[in-house]
């Protein structure tokens, strides 16, 4: 047997590559992400492609393996030269954020130590820093001392566990469902609805509340609908406000909202995956006044602090609850128990092992500081503001006015069908490519929407937009 063994270890310590095998792995994927960065100006928000990377399929997984130049020119023809480009300034559609560098590091530094920030047991160091930055969070909404929360993929996650912890606070059992009432508008995210239903709370009574004309949920409608469910013998049990949603980045009257969840005995989370860290900006501080008051939030750093995709987080402010919906015991993890210094994130949600995910977090807020994010987030509203006065001047109509950084705005033709045309504007801007726009449906309406959140968009993107925008215009119209 020792033999059988020693002999396929001659293969398996390929697995660890040599320094000098290392080295020109590193250096290469190096040269390929500086590559990446030092032309990213001049590489397209999108590119049209036939292909659509379909070559990929003609690399098999073989026996042998690759040389990694190679390897990665597949990746640059079939992957990061088509499509959406994320990291691009010029991505100005649905929510971007860019993926600032030191996200890279953090993960590589996580990746090689694969250090264990599920239990505190196992990685105390990984484990505290994911509470620190959790805590942190919880210092900027102004959650009290004590709450706390996960760091998870995204904010879709983020949302799933606020309302399962929500469900389980409010003692939902099966037979509750049917006359538990949950309080939404029509613009909230629709993983809301996805956790809804994956919560197993789709036959709950799901109240649509009217919003103002700024898309923000109506708390007089809210305290109404409340009311008329209490005296039908419902139970209003939850109410999901927005600060910052994805349509028009308008932000529910929070305050207003924690006075009538706190008045029913309801379970008040607030989605802030996209708008919450423009909580860092002083002077829109306000905008979110009483979110304090919540008893949960969830917020995107992979959108608001503009690091890669794969960061999010919940917070909670009753931990308890959080970790009697999530926590286990199995044998074969009796031995970390009682060590409790820190909760253990494999406790507050439904992952045990997991990406070390807070490095990346942790890596960019000690090397860059907060000032320089919070600069950023000033600038990217202002941009947006911007946008907002340049639009009108070139005649198109615009909905109301940004709160944060996304601005709703579409164009009459001279005649013909304005949806229609509207549509053929995104297609336009699509194919020059520079920069990307996506569009949305309000009630039958099509709205081209800005949303400024990447971390390279400049003065000068979006000045390229709106001369886009212009040639779109005259172009359109003089085809008909
Ligand atoms: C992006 C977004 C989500 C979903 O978050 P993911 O990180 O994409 O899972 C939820 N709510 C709002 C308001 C968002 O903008």
């Amino acid at each position: 047997m020792r033999d059988e063994i020693l002999k396929l270890e001659e293969q398996s310590v390929a697995l660890e590559p040599s320094p000098i095998l290392r080295k020109e792995w590193t250096d290469s994927v190096n040269q390929y992400a500086n590559d990446f960065i030092d032309n990213i100006e001049t590489t397209p928000a999108y590119v049209i492609s036939e292909e659509n990377g379909r070559a990929l399929l003609n690399h098999d997984f073989r026996e042998s393996g690759t040389a990694i130049d190679d390897v990665l020119k597949i990746l640059k023809e079939n992957v990061d030269s088509i499509g959406l480009n994320p990291a691009s300034g010029g991505h100005l559609g649905y929510i971007p954020g860019g993926g600032i560098y030191s996200t890279a590091l953090g993960d590589f530094l996580a990746a090689v130590t694969n250090r264990y920030a599920g239990i505190f047991y196992g990685g105390p160091g990984a484990v505290r820093i994911e509470n620190q930055l959790i805590r942190w969070m919880n210092g900027l909404i102004g959650y009290p001392s004590g709450s706390l929360g996960n760091l998870t993929s995204g904010g879709s996650i983020a949302n799933l566990i606020a309302i399962v912890t929500a469900r389980d606070k409010k003692q939902l059992r099966a037979r509750d469902v049917e006359n538990a009432v949950i309080y939404l508008t029509e613009q909230v995210h629709h993983c809301v609805q996805k956790a809804i239903r994956i919560a197993g709370l789709n036959e709950s009574v799901i109240r649509y509340i009217p919003m103002d004309s700024e898309y923000k949920m109506s708390a007089e409608a809210l305290a109404k609908q409340v009311e008329i469910d209490r005296g039908s013998g419902l139970k209003p049990f939850l109410v999901v406000g927005s600060a910052g949603t994805t349509d028009a980045g308008a932000v529910d009257p929070l305050d207003a909202i924690a006075d009538i969840a706190e008045a029913n005995d309801m379970w008040f989370h607030v989605d802030a995956a996209y708008g919450g860290f423009f909580i860092l900006v002083e002077s829109l501080k306000e905008k979110f006044k009483g979110v304090e008051r919540s008893d949960s939030l969830a917020i995107d750093p992979h959108k608001g602090l503009f690091l890669s995709y794969g960061l999010g987080a919940v917070l909670i402010k009753d931990v308890k609850a959080q970790f009697e919906s999530h926590y286990y015991k199995a044998s074969y993890m009796q031995d970390t128990l009682g060590i409790n210094e820190e909760l253990s994130p494999a406790d507050l949600s439904p992952e045990l092992t997991k990406h070390f995910r807070g490095l990346r977090l942790w890596l960019s807020l000690h090397l860059f500081g907060l000032e320089p994010f919070r600069a950023c987030l000033e600038e990217k509203y202002l941009l947006c503001r911007y946008f907002y006065e340049e639009i009108q001047k070139i005649g198109f109509e615009v909905g109301p006015l940004p709160q944060l950084s996304v601005c709703m705005y579409r164009y009459h033709p001279k005649s013909g069908d304005v949806n229609e045309f509207n549509l053929k504007l995104v297609e336009f801007v699509k194919e020059d490519g520079r920069v990307f726009i996506s569009s949305t449906n309000l009630n039958g309406v099509t709205w081209l929407r800005l949303a400024v959140l990447s971390f390279r968009t400049r003065l000068k993107t979006i000045d390229i937009l709106l001369e886009v925008l212009k040639d779109g215009v005259n172009h359109l119209e003089d085809k008909k």
